[in-house]
């Protein structure tokens, strides 16, 4: 639709230049006629959206993206319906702006699509409750701006996503392959379920890498507290010992819970983590050894550090 010359932008002004427009119209709704009507209304649509995107003063955002980022700044951690954004961007790419500030400006918004693919794991669903979201409620044309600092490093992150996405491996191997490359940094699942493309249920591979793999790929539910919600990290790049994996994450979080998520050893935890400290991580190990029938009970698995364990299983191999 053409833009007429000079939209005004005081919001009480709009206001009434559509209430006249739309007074007008009712003598063209007496016509029989088609295409005037629609023509008559076309008008009262862009006053319409002027009204909307006057609702955020030009002083403060001027243009559609920045409406946007400001709107939903304003409402951080809450469900925003994409018609709300809708109206304070007043322009039809709206969903396009939204994209680039997540893709090109490192704003953490999530879609409802993705809340909901996260939601498969219960663990990440709780987090999400916990925050007062529910994500069997979420649509997939609502929004959530998770966190209100810019993340300045996505834009390579995104990158890097697009490169990996096109390659003609399984969604797994995608998703551990970036994982892989970003040892230690907080990533979204708005970026993982990028990574997935068409494919569903990837965040149950993400929760296969960590309980059969063994990759110590954490959330904050399955043992760092600390982490926003809706974020995957890979902790350090290698896998848990042969031995220590396929642990399934309830067994997981009620071992850490019972350890106060400290090492049984030294007394470790993330707390005390430092540059020059080479303890990094906590880790689960069976005390009596998965090959000689221990099981995967809170009972035969303690919370190691990564040095302590290494020592455990000095001799091994
Ligand atoms: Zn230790
Ligand atoms: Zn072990």
């Amino acid at each position: 639709m053409a833009r007429r010359s000079q939209p005004k932008d005081v919001p009480e002004e709009l206001r009434q230049s559509l209430v006249e427009l739309l007074t007008n119209f009712s003598e063209e709704l007496k016509k029989s006629d088609l295409r005037p009507k629609v023509v008559a209304l076309v008008p009262a649509f862009h006053t319409l959206r002027d009204l909307g995107s006057s609702l955020i003063p030009k002083s403060e955002a001027a243009s559609a993206r920045e409406r946007i980022i400001s709107y939903l700044l304003q409402y951080p951690q809450m469900v925003i319906d994409g018609d709300e954004l809708m109206v304070v961007a007043g322009i039809d790419e709206w969903a396009r702006r939204l994209r680039e500030l997540r893709v090109q400006f490192g704003w953490w918004i999530y879609s409802g699509y993705t809340v909901s693919e996260m939601a498969q794991n219960p663990d990440d669903a709780a987090s999400f409750q916990a925050l007062g979201i529910d994500p069997s409620k979420i649509r997939p044309n609502q929004y959530i701006l998770m966190r209100t600092e810019q993340d300045r490093d996505a834009a390579l992150r995104w990158n890097l996503l697009n490169e990996i996405r096109k390659k003609k491996i399984a969604t797994k191997d995608k998703i551990i392959e970036y994982l892989r490359k970003n040892v230690g940094v907080q990533v979204t699942g708005e970026e993982l379920s990028y990574l997935a493309g068409e494919a569903k249920e990837w965040a149950r591979r993400v929760r296969e890498l960590r309980t059969e793999d063994g990759w110590p790929i954490v959330t904050k539910n399955t043992g760092r507290e600390d982490l926003p919600v809706g974020v995957y990290v890979l902790e350090e790049d290698r896998q848990a010992h042969e031995h220590d994996r396929k642990i399934p994450d309830v067994v997981r979080v009620a071992v850490l819970e019972r350890d106060h998520f400290s090492c049984t050893k030294c007394g470790w935890n993330r707390s005390m983590l430092s540059k020059e400290d080479p303890r990094k991580m906590l880790e689960l190990h069976h005390k009596k050894h998965h090959k000689d029938g221990g099981d995967n009970t809170v009972e035969n698995l303690t919370t190691l550090c990564n040095v302590c364990h290494d020592v455990e299983h000095r001799g091994d191999e």
